[in-house]
């Protein structure tokens, strides 16, 4: 009792609940993809990643951001960035799990697995898994420098998180970020001015000396990073160590760091190269390719963060309402509100499926196990879909989950700050590696690489025949796909695409009341724009907010 008034009716914190285990959509996705996944790692993750320690590091790694000490205090140049204890310990939590360059030395499965990890750490704290995203789409791209690969691989499979500034040798473990945006260009990195002299040959293979600048590169106190810079014969990519093989120190100015909307714990850096020793990875002149091999391997990471971000809303806003009261009832028993918490989860839940999916075919791909070349088709055409799609639904999302918790969903202290945190990081997803516009060009590029529609139709039918609106929408598919989309018309094609693939997988791993609701509120007439909570009054809101219910 206060000495004024009772506090009341305000939630509890969401904290001490298995995010894994209380997520019965990414059980369901996660058994279709991979039945046999090892549920007691999934279990430990999970606890982890929702228990009240997390979240205080959460909050803290946030409250201290990082900083940057470019100088020592005699005059040296040391670029260094310092980061808050938590931090550390919640990017050691990630290696530990294994979600960074680990799935490429492990067994068929493992990168289903590391995917749907990838879905609930993201729910602990999003910032510390921009660099482990980075060191898992990087770590293939090295295999084309042997005697580099040779030399980094076990350190970039390590679970032993080392966060001290030392060469590779010295260290447990490495992590590995990627410069590819300059001034003049991010998208368009043709536009690239930095440049490539050659240095020599050594045991990492063909040295150059690189001078040139990056805008945004992030994660600067990474180990390692690949970056584009332009040799005579064309962009290249170049592995760049903060150490040289001689164990010296390379050149890396770290000029600046971003002040950022969101995504505070992580540092994004300015940065210029100065004669920089870097070592050539892959063919001379065939940079463009390899980054866009990269650049596939974190789009998929950015499907599945944000399908994590929605979850983590959809649980925050659902806690809430189950405990808070107005006009003298529980929230979540008022049916308009119903209707807004079974509409997210519904979204929530689609957004899962697809990126999973995505992730076994990138898992199929890599693993020798797509004999039939369906999965790389698959892969190559639903990265743009799923990059695309949950990512631009991502901020409404997150906007109407804060919504549910009123005032409080505003304020920074609520949930540990979790919410606002939530609603700042989706729009980064959306447009690092690939902004809106970009996945959608991508996707006609996608079409016109071979039988891919074919594949895109085949995966639709197991949903064929089940609902007028979802057959309406796969029946107009193959004429749109066939190569004949306008450019400007390519948003609403990856749209449709997303939808359908999103309602077959429904289909096949949630129970029909999903599958039902998701074709009559998607391929109905019931467009809503970017609002959520427009379902049909008769829909099976208690059903589906059962489901998704992070008390069970
Ligand atoms: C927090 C943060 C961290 C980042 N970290 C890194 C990092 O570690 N390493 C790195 O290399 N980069 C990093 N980036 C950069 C990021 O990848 C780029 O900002 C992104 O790729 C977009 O490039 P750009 O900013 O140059 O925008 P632009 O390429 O100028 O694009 C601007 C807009 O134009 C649209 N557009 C572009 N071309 C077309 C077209 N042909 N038709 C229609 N529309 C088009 C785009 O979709 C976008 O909406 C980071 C960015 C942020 C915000």
């Amino acid at each position: 009792m206060n000495a004024t008034h009772e506090v009341m009716n305000q939630s509890t914190p969401f904290v001490d609940v298995n995010l894994f285990d209380s997520d019965r959509a990414l059980r369901d996705a996660l058994a279709f993809n991979l039945p046999n996944y090892d549920a007691q790692a999934m279990w430990a993750l999970g606890a982890e990643a929702g228990s009240a320690q997390a979240a205080e590091h959460a909050r803290l790694a946030n409250v201290h951001a990082p900083e940057l000490r470019t100088h020592d205090r005699f005059g040296h140049r040391v670029d260094q960035v310092a980061f808050h204890p938590s931090y550390h310990a919640l990017l050691g939590g990630a290696l530990r799990h294994g979600l960074h360059g680990a799935p490429w030395s492990r067994p068929a499965g493992a990168h289903i697995l590391r995917a749907a990890g990838f879905i609930v750490y993201t729910q602990a704290e999003p910032s510390v898994l921009c660099p482990v995203s980075m060191s898992y789409a990087v770590t293939p791209a090295l295999r084309a420098n042997a005697p580099l690969y040779d030399a980094w691989s076990t350190r970039i499979a390590s679970t032993q998180y080392d966060g001290r500034f030392a060469p590779m040798p010295r260290k447990t473990a490495v992590t590995l970020g990627m410069g590819m945006t300059e001034k003049q260009g991010g998208s368009d990195v043709r536009a690239n001015t930095t440049r490539a002299e050659p240095d020599g040959d050594d045991a990492w293979g063909r040295r150059v000396r690189i001078t040139g600048h990056k805008w945004f590169m992030s994660a600067p106190m990474c180990d390692a990073f690949l970056v584009l810079a332009k040799s005579a014969n064309g962009l290249s990519c170049y592995f760049l160590p903060r150490w040289r093989l001689d164990e010296s120190i390379n050149v890396l100015r770290i000029q600046r760091l971003k002040d950022k909307l969101g995504n505070k714990a992580n540092a994004s850096s300015e940065v210029e190269f100065d004669g920089s020793s870097a070592w050539l990875v892959g063919e001379e002149g065939r940079g463009v390719p390899q980054i866009l091999a990269m650049g596939a391997i974190t789009r998929l990471d950015c499907a599945l963060g944000t399908a994590g971000l929605m979850r983590q809303a959809l649980a925050l806003a659902m806690h809430h309402c189950a405990q808070r009261s107005a006009f003298g009832r529980k929230l979540i028993a008022q049916p308009l509100m119903k209707n807004v918490l079974a509409d997210l989860a519904l979204e929530s839940e689609a957004a899962t499926a697809l990126a999973l999916r995505l992730a076994r075919a990138v898992d199929h791909t890599e693993n020798g196990n797509d004999a039939s070349g369906h999965e790389a088709l698959l892969r190559r055409v639903l990265t743009p879909i799923a990059k695309f799609w949950i990512c631009k639904r991502g901020s409404a999302f997150a906007q109407e989950a804060m919504e549910c918790l009123g005032g409080n969903g505003y304020v920074e202290e609520h949930g540990e700050g979790a919410m606002a945190r939530v609603y700042r990081e989706m729009p980064l997803n959306s447009i690092w590696e690939g902004a809106g516009n970009i996945m959608a060009l991508d996707l006609l590029r996608a079409l016109r690489t071979g039988p891919v529609g074919d594949a895109l139709m085949h995966e639709l039918t197991p949903a064929r025949a089940h609902h007028a609106g979802f057959d309406r929408v796969a029946e107009s598919l193959p004429a749109r796909i066939d190569g004949a989309t306008d450019e400007a018309d390519a948003r609403r094609l990856a749209r449709d695409v997303a939808l359908a693939v999103q309602a077959a997988l429904l289909k096949q791993h949630a129970p029909a009341e999903v599958f039902d609701t998701f074709c009559a509120s998607r391929f109905g007439d019931v467009g809503g724009g970017g609002a959520f909570g427009l379902l049909s009054a008769r829909a099976p809101l208690d059903a589906l907010i059962a489901r998704a219910s992070p008390h069970g």
